[in-house]
């Protein structure tokens, strides 16, 4: 028999006072995970962080696998990209719900008065590297499940839990690789669950489309004290920064979005000059040689809307070379896309987002509200690989404060969460 029927309204009530009750449990599990220093880049310490939450899903009953992401970026036997899934199956068929989470970290940086990996505790929060990015996320979706089990032990369809590799630095050893290999599909998984930091009030559709591309511009060389002899590379690319700003910035800072991105200076288009390189370098000691630079080398960072096609923002970049080549005497250039990845934005009436938006409106009682991330995170490798379009990001935490000294997570905001989290669950496997 279905737990729901049994007493609906109590089992609502029971597996949110379970949650309560295992907030000790919660904090340590984020402190344990925090105490793991699974830094990316290199990709440190991966493999005893999958263990810690292998061993922690398996006591829940969970069938475990690890998966190295074989060949993908930075993996090597000294530090092997490997990620966890910890699956299972209810008493009955039905949908299944998974939480993912990533357990690398960004560098440490300055500026701390904390231990970055000592999990301390203080005044009602969680410090370290990784605490809201992401790992006190992770562990209120493995609390979330944990509670949903124990009150609901007979549950119709099936739950997982994944720890996964360098989201931080593209995903390809981590989602990316899981979803090639059918983890992120129907009709294995259902509704996905991606805990990042994005406030706990708040519902994480999807993110803007990016496309990265490296623009060489050439010149020749020649000896410094006799420029005319030659022809910058540094001066044509120059020419090619002041068409950015005169002509492509305001263009872009016009093309605004229905795209609720946040933050809001984020609903148009943007473009960052990630960065340049021309002439001499600089790893030497001593006086540089007088020489015109034959080369010079730029990266940009486009961020675009789902107004816009890859075609067109490429071809406005495109259309600005082309133009120099035509109008600026001695301008050569080359350009190589170096990545791409499309708009993502899950629709407001999907399962996952109304059932999950509908729990934070019963919790908080105000609507929850629905964002778009600026960067994009896992989810692309859901959509684009997994082909799968249920998928949300949803999570405890501050986003403001990913990647910053003295990173923290309310112990508050991880237990509302895990309970949001566990009776959305609950619900989207039919149990509630
Ligand atoms: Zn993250």
């Amino acid at each position: 028999m279905p737990c729901a029927t049994l007493q609906p309204m109590t089992l609502r009530d029971r597996i949110a006072s379970r949650v309560d009750s295992l907030q000790d449990r919660l904090v340590a599990l984020t402190q344990d995970l925090i105490r793991i220093p699974t830094l990316n880049p290199p990709g440190d310490a991966y493999v005893p962080c999958a263990e810690l939450i292998g061993a922690h899903m398996q006591r829940l009953g969970f069938t475990i696998e690890y998966v190295r992401g074989h060949g993908t970026p930075g993996d090597s036997d000294q530090h092997p990209r490997m990620n966890v899934v910890a699956r299972r199956e209810g008493a009955r068929p039905g949908p299944c719900v998974h939480f993912n989470g990533h357990i690398d970290v960004v560098a440490v940086g300055e500026g701390w008065t904390f231990d970055p990996f000592g999990g301390q505790v203080h005044d009602g929060k969680v410090y370290g590297r990784g605490a809201c990015d992401m790992k006190g996320g992770l562990a209120a979706a493995m609390i979330a499940v944990e509670a949903l089990i124990a009150e609901c032990p007979d549950f119709a369809g099936a739950l997982e839990i994944s720890g996964t590799v360098d989201e931080e630095s593209g995903g390809y050893g981590g989602v990316a690789y899981l979803a090639s290999k059918g983890y992120f599909s129907k009709p294995r998984v259902d509704h996905v669950i991606i805990p990042e930091p994005l406030n706990v009030d708040r519902v994480c559709l999807g993110h803007r489309g990016v496309w990265w591309a490296k623009i060489e511009t050439k010149g020749r060389i020649a000896h410094g004290s006799m420029p005319f002899l030659g022809d910058s590379a540094i001066r044509h690319m120059s020419a090619l920064l002041e068409r950015f700003e005169h002509d492509l910035f305001p263009k872009l800072a016009q093309k605004r979005t229905e795209m609720p991105v946040v933050p809001p200076g984020a609903r148009a288009s943007t473009m960052n000059i990630n960065s340049i390189h021309g002439g001499l370098g600089e790893d030497f000691s001593g006086f540089p040689s007088a020489v015109v630079a034959d080369s010079c080398r730029l990266v940009i960072d486009r961020r675009y809307l789902l107004e816009e096609t890859l075609e067109e923002v490429r071809g406005e970049v495109i259309g600005i070379l082309g133009d120099l080549a035509e109008k600026r005497p001695g301008f050569r250039y080359e350009i190589e896309d170096m990545w791409d990845v499309p708009p993502t934005m899950t629709p407001v009436d999907a399962p996952v987002v109304q059932t999950v938006s509908d729990e934070i409106y019963r919790l908080f009682d105000r609507a929850a509200e629905h964002v778009i991330s600026p960067g994009t995170y896992d989810q692309k490798h859901v959509w684009r690989i997994g082909h799968l379009r249920d998928c949300i990001a949803y999570g405890p935490g501050v986003l403001d404060l990913a990647h910053q000294p003295d990173e923290w997570i309310g112990i508050d905001d991880m237990v509302a969460s895990a309970k949001i989290m566990a009776l959305s669950a609950a619900r989207l496997t039919g149990n509630l």
